[in-house]
């Protein structure tokens, strides 16, 4: 492991079983001190990085976690909020002294109004339990990440998910009406309404994308949509990535907003074909699917122009999907491209930086030749429509060196994204993973000012700390560190 955390606080350690035995009086059977059960919760969905935290802590109600978090404050302890542990930039890492707040057990959906079209839903529900709840009256939530059997709303806000279907409807945060919020004081606040545009600053668009810096969520009012009257999708086929691109551009250029348009490379093709066998042409380097909704009509038209920009830009194949059934074999392939990328190799590093759609293809040429240089395969999946990369790089663990290779491939892709205007992230968060690589995006003043945010909400910067900002400063002395004679001020604070 390469990564660097803030030291533990050995005084704290020291306390964890006064910290347990106060936690147990606040959650009587939710607290969990078995180291062998601790492993449970030793990662997240970026497994290269583990640390068993020092204490679990399973809450029921908005009051156990307030006083949970009170408490922790009042006595200095850290706290890293978790959903279901999904997180691919480490945001849920635990720390060796904090204690890991599990929400899993906020899982109930509690209200549905179909007429206002929100629903309101405990964080630790599953993002499809939400459209299951509300499917049988012809509704769905649309932000839809591909771990949405696993990941939790309250994940889903922190983080900003992303999906398929974001293109045309918005990430999280254009779904997110409303939250209750636990500050790290224990006061509970609510954010938001269960209508649009709330008087005041807009504090709920801060929290969306937080990363559990600021405060835990512990209700979400979300939207829910009238399912469209019919989808259609277009599988096409192009012989170059480079047509590929060129087509992604020509249908936003054209003005059409696909409800999604996601894009699989040769090696990412063969592997989702050879895991779910749907019918993807082998004989391709790039595959388009571009699905359009709405009614019948609307759609038709739609697909049309879709195919004739597509047959412009050089498509090889083009296969509209003529029942429901084929259009979910169609995403079946690429909803699955994960774990089928997993069956390649033994590990994957999956990234994710958003860039402009127009560079799609010098991008992706880059990439091919950073894997050379890295000696490291790489499978491209991704939300092309958004310009949102995910390569996944491949590697082996077990093998001395490729995890430090793989970590330096995805560094300099992410650095990639940066240099032709793009960001560093599109939907998995910064966290541990892009943390060092802020200050390609940031400057000092610009780091100073985001954690002002953070110091407002949680001033001992005890939520999550070692996540997303490279330099931890204290609160009352934020500003431009100052080295006297060699000795820099406040050696006491941890920098890392
Ligand atoms: C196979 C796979 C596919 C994926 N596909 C996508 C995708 O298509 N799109 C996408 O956007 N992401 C995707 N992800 C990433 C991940 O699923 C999302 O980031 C998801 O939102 C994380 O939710 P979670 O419940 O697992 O959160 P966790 O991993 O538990 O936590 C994530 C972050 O949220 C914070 N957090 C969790 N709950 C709360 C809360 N109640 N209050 C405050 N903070 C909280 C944590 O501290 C942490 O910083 C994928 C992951 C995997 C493994």
């Amino acid at each position: 492991m390469t990564l660097c955390m803030p030291p533990p606080d050995q005084a704290v350690i020291a306390r964890r079983a006064a910290i347990a035995a106060a936690l147990r009086a606040i959650v009587p059977d939710g607290v969990i001190d078995e180291p062998t059960v601790l492993k449970a919760y030793e990662s997240d969905g970026l497994t290269a990085y583990r640390q068993p935290p020092m204490l679990a802590v399973l809450p029921e109600t908005t009051a156990q976690v307030a006083a949970i978090l009170r408490y922790c404050q009042a006595e200095g302890v850290k706290v890293v909020p978790r959903g279901s542990g999904t997180s691919l930039s480490g945001g849920a890492l635990p720390l060796a002294d904090a204690v890991l707040l599990g929400m899993a057990k906020f899982n109930r959906v509690l209200e549905v109004d179909y007429d206002d079209r929100f629903a309101v839903v405990q964080p630790g529900v599953t993002n499809l339990a939400v459209t299951q709840a509300v499917e049988a009256a012809g509704f769905y939530y649309a932000p839809d990440p591909s771990s949405q059997i696993a990941c939790s709303i309250g994940g889903n806000v922190a983080e900003n998910s992303g999906g398929v279907h974001c293109l045309k409807y918005g990430l999280t945060t254009n779904n997110v009406l409303g939250v209750e919020l636990v500050m790290m004081d224990g006061e509970i606040v609510r954010l938001g309404s269960r209508h649009l545009d709330p008087a005041g600053l807009d504090l709920l668009g801060l929290v969306v994308g937080s990363e559990g810096l600021l405060g835990v969520v512990t209700e979400v009012t979300v939207r829910i949509l009238p399912k469209p009257q019919t989808a259609k999708a277009l599988l096409l086929g192009f012989s170059t990535v480079e047509g590929a691109g060129a087509c992604v551009a020509g249908v936003i250029a054209a003005g059409i907003i696909p409800a999604g348009m996601e894009m699989m490379d040769r090696p990412a093709i063969h592997a989702a074909e050879a895991f779910v066998r749907v019918g993807y042409p082998l004989d391709v380097d790039a595959l388009l699917i571009v699905e359009l909704d709405g009614p019948a009509a609307e759609c038709d038209h739609l697909a049309a122009e879709v195919e004739a920009i597509a047959t412009a830009n050089g498509a090889v194949s083009c296969r509209v999907s003529t029942s429901e059934a084929e259009r979910l074999a169609f995403w079946a392939g690429r909803k699955a491209a994960f774990p089928a990328v997993s069956r390649i190799a033994p590990d994957y590093y999956c990234m994710d930086g958003t860039i402009p759609r127009r560079r799609l293809p010098d991008v992706l040429t880059r990439i091919s030749e950073l894997a050379v240089q890295h000696e490291l395969g790489v499978a491209n999946v991704f939300h092309a429509g958004d310009g949102n990369l995910h390569p996944l790089i491949l590697y082996d663990a077990n093998q001395p060196g490729q995890l430090e290779r793989a970590e330096a491939f995805g560094e300099d892709i992410l650095r990639l994204c940066v240099e032709v205007g793009g960001v560093l992230t599109g939907e998995h968060g910064v966290g541990v993973e892009k943390r060092d690589l802020m200050p390609l995006m940031f400057n000092e003043t610009d780091l100073a000012h985001q954690q002002r945010v953070k110091c407002a909400f949680d001033p001992d910067l005890l939520l999550n700390p070692g996540k997303v900002f490279p330099t931890l400063h204290r609160c009352a002395e934020l500003g431009r560190m100052h080295v006297h004679g060699g000795a820099t001020r406040f050696p006491d604070i941890p920098r890392f």
